[in-house]
């Protein structure tokens, strides 16, 4: 078996070969510009991107027109946010929660300081928040309200179907930051009532730096001012000339997601997170899993080990790409802020990893993950004179 091995894929998945070879000919013969319309070459680019775009509107149940390519996940929540924000005339309310991904909650920020007003849900100690504390939160003013279908850090699902239908009975936009539930758990923008959604690439095996954004169009109309001008590409919502080869990928990777959803394959990954669990929990004291496991994504599992640091932890392991609780980059171990949203002051000097089980990862590779943590365990905690 290779190592190290890669459990991290909420960060990122790796991409698909398949979705490679998808797109490696946009890169070298059909190097055409969407736009050029008045030569074979664009045409060909022209056709491609149109095609990945219905299979990126299939993936969620929206029409293609309604695929709004960005440069990934983070673009496509700003373009949500301030776009909806910039076309209403006077500032508004924003209902959002207090766990968001940053792409969410840094834009809410700077709007506060452009004179919004945005309430920040508290989620449960389960990781979730129910459709009556949005209902709750709801003024005259409201003007959007965002909520992640899927927690990246903890996986856990928010009911954003019966936030959707809500939001859709008072008139008032929904958008939610799907990049990890896309491809995971069924998403149906129609039946969901989402109005805008985010879609990220890298996180369903396609390549970086390209996602979209699903914004509905009919009846109540949507208003979004764009955030990038310049040229008039996707229906004036967003100029610069497409990433043909990224979009294509990411079509691919819609479409290979599709067709994994349909054959129950995101069964074999919840197998594979449990068989993970099962044997933590069987050889290890003293640990839990962080957040709902009933509403949860198939490949998170998100798991506390009491008297041991996150950081020695991952140190002690790091043949096993995992993530933690806590922003790893920094000097100061400082706790995250969904583990902040979820957990007590004095709970967060416990280790809590992220594990993310994905399309590429095997049984072997989960038993030996199970043998290691187990070790590293027991082996700090040996070292740790508290628990004496
Ligand atoms: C990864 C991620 C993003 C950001 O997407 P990028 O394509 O990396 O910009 C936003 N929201 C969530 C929930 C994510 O997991």
């Amino acid at each position: 078996m290779d190592l190290p091995i890669y459990l991290d894929n909420h960060a990122t998945t790796p991409v698909d070969p398949r979705v490679v070879d998808a797109m490696l000919p946009y890169l070298r013969e059909h190097f055409g510009n969407a736009a050029s319309r008045s030569h074979s070459f664009g045409m060909v680019a022209n056709a491609a991107v149109e095609r990945a775009r219905g299979l990126v509107a299939a993936l969620i149940g929206a029409s293609p027109k309604e695929i709004i390519w960005t440069s990934g996940g983070t673009e496509a929540d700003n373009l949500a946010i301030f776009g909806v924000a910039e076309a209403c005339r006077e500032p508004g309310h924003i209902v959002t929660t207090n766990f968001e991904h940053k792409a969410v909650l840094d834009p809410c920020r700077y709007l506060e300081k452009k004179g919004w007003q945005v309430t920040y849900l508290p989620v449960s100690r389960e990781g979730l928040v129910t459709v009556a504390q949005v209902e709750a939160a709801l003024q005259p003013n409201t003007r959007l309200v965002s909520v992640m279908a899927v927690n990246n850090e903890i996986g856990t699902v928010q009911p954003f179907r019966a936030i959707g239908e809500l939001c859709r009975s008072r008139g008032i936009p929904f958008h939610s930051d799907a990049s990890q539930a896309v491809g995971k758990i069924p998403v149906d923008v129609v039946a969901d009532h989402i109005d805008l959604l985010t879609i990220a690439s890298h996180k369903i095996y396609g390549p970086k730096g390209v996602g979209a954004l699903y914004v509905r169009r009919g009846r109540p109309r949507l208003a979004l001012a764009p955030q990038i001008h310049g040229g008039g590409h996707e229906r004036g919502l967003r100029s610069g000339t497409l990433a043909v080869p990224n979009i294509v990928a990411l079509g691919k990777a819609a479409e290979l997601c599709r067709e994994e959803l349909d054959a129950g394959g995101l069964a074999e990954i919840a197998r594979l997170r449990d068989r993970l669990w099962e044997g933590l929990c069987a050889n290890i004291d003293d640990c839990w899993i962080n957040g709902s496991t009933e509403h949860r994504s198939p490949q998170n599992l998100h798991v506390g080990f009491k008297g041991v640091e996150s950081q020695a932890l991952m140190m002690a392991m790091r043949e096993v790409a995992v993530s933690s609780g806590s922003a790893c980059s920094s000097a100061n171990l400082e706790a995250s802020h969904v583990m902040k949203a979820i957990r007590e002051p004095d709970e967060l000097s416990d280790a809590a990893i992220r594990f993310g089980i994905g399309r590429f990862n095997t049984e072997e590779q989960i038993d030996y993950v199970v043998g290691k943590v187990t070790e590293s365990v027991a082996r700090l905690r040996a070292l740790n004179p508290l628990l004496e």
